[in-house]
């Protein structure tokens, strides 16, 4: 056995003490709940367990906000993610899906940032791939604002400013700051006096506001409520385009379990320790989690789960998520710059892609160039790494 196999296995022991502390704290005010109805469909529900029954919503019209991104010459097409889900077409939920395909064929890569709109180092990490990277093998995916509602919105909260400046080598620009969720009046329904995801196997009864958080709704319906349908969107863009790897950045408290964390579905929870083996030589610690069995609803869990791709979330920890913002720098906080959490997306997502390369077949690697090393985006800072 190699020192690094050995290493792995015995990150995966702790993994696993670590996701039955979990599920016990997960589980702990769990109650018998009642299942909501299970509409008349001509499919027999056992056919299809995990699809949520749903009558059609109807969801207000709106406009896609449409973002200052800047495609880089990686960039060779963008679409909105309507095209993969026509029910998002002309409401707020419609988001840019930027393409990046390499010259020689390869894996497919997808990346969601902004599936919290106010957990920025995520959002600015996918803009720093749109507008640097260079795929060489194979594709990258991007959508930089997943929930392209919630950025639109101030969170109840956690109030942030309206936007975030950034210094780049064409002048300041500014970057809008969002919401957990999704802007109630886009929702096209009121909030459940409690969320219940329709797996049966979900246990979490949670806050009726829960219903608009994207990262709570995968697989998503079809016709389903503005959230439901961003889910499902995205969910039929990883199976159109037959992605190999995906990635949701997201951001956490400072002092939450979850910061500096990995999430893996656990069918590559292998692959995830090798990339935070890796990311410790490089002297960043993440700590690693498999998705959770119970807890329902999740990128990480139902991406990986519905569809043949590996599956990752990352968490940089956000001085700004914490319940009084006063004298927080959103952006050059000492301890926790934004510079230092991008980087660390960055890092993590290029180890778990080393550590997919490794043991990927010749005709699924996927390389990338141009994208910055954690050093230098904390160096010269994110704005030097946008157009
Ligand atoms: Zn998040």
């Amino acid at each position: 056995m190699t020192v690094r196999v050995a290493l792995v296995l015995s990150l995966i022991a702790l993994c696993a003490v670590s996701a039955a502390a979990q599920v016990q704290t997960q589980t702990h005010n769990a109650q018998a709940v009642t299942k909501p109805p299970v509409a008349n469909t001509q499919t027999p529900v056992a056919a299809q367990p995990q699809a949520p029954a749903a009558t059609p919503v109807a969801v207000p019209a709106g406009q896609a906000r449409v973002h200052d991104i800047r495609p880089g010459p990686g960039v060779t097409a963008v679409k909105m993610l309507s095209s993969y889900a026509p029910s998002l077409a002309n409401t707020a939920g419609d988001t840019q899906v930027y393409i990046l395909e390499g010259k020689e064929p390869g894996g497919t890569v997808f990346v969601a940032g902004g599936t919290h709109g106010n957990e920025i180092a995520g959002i600015m990490a996918s803009i720093v791939l749109v507008e640097h990277a260079r795929p060489q093998k194979g594709r990258l995916i991007v959508i930089p604002h997943a929930n392209n509602s919630a950025i639109t919105d101030v969170d109840p909260e956690r109030p942030g400013p309206k936007t975030i400046a950034l210094t780049t080598p064409s002048g300041e620009r500014q970057f809008l700051y969002g919401s957990r969720r999704t802007k109630a009046t886009d929702q096209g329904a009121p909030d459940p006096p409690k969320y219940l995801h329709p797996n049966p196997k979900s246990t979490e009864e949670l806050p009726g506001t829960e219903a608009r958080n994207l990262n709570r709704a995968y697989p998503g319906v079809a016709n389903g409520t503005l959230t439901q349908r961003i889910a499902w969107g995205i969910m039929q863009l990883l199976k159109a385009e037959h992605v190999t790897v995906a990635f949701d950045f997201h951001e956490a408290g400072p002092d939450s379990r979850l910061a500096w964390m990995v999430v893996a579905n656990p069918k590559n929870l292998e692959t995830a320790a090798a990339a935070v083996l890796e990311l410790e030589s490089l002297g960043l610690t993440m700590k690693l989690e498999p998705s959770s069995e119970t807890f329902r609803g999740l990128s990480h869990r139902e991406w990986g789960d519905e569809t043949p791709a590996q599956t990752y979330l990352f968490e940089t920890p956000s001085p700004s998520m914490v319940n009084d913002t006063k004298g927080v720098d959103f952006v050059n906080d000492p301890k926790l710059p934004l510079s230092k959490r991008v980087g660390g997306q960055l890092a993590s997502f290029m180890a778990v892609i080393a550590a997919y390369n490794a043991d990927a077949p010749a005709g699924a690697v996927v390389t990338l160039a141009d994208v910055p090393a954690m050093k230098d985006v904390e160096k010269t800072g994110v704005g030097s790494f946008l157009r």
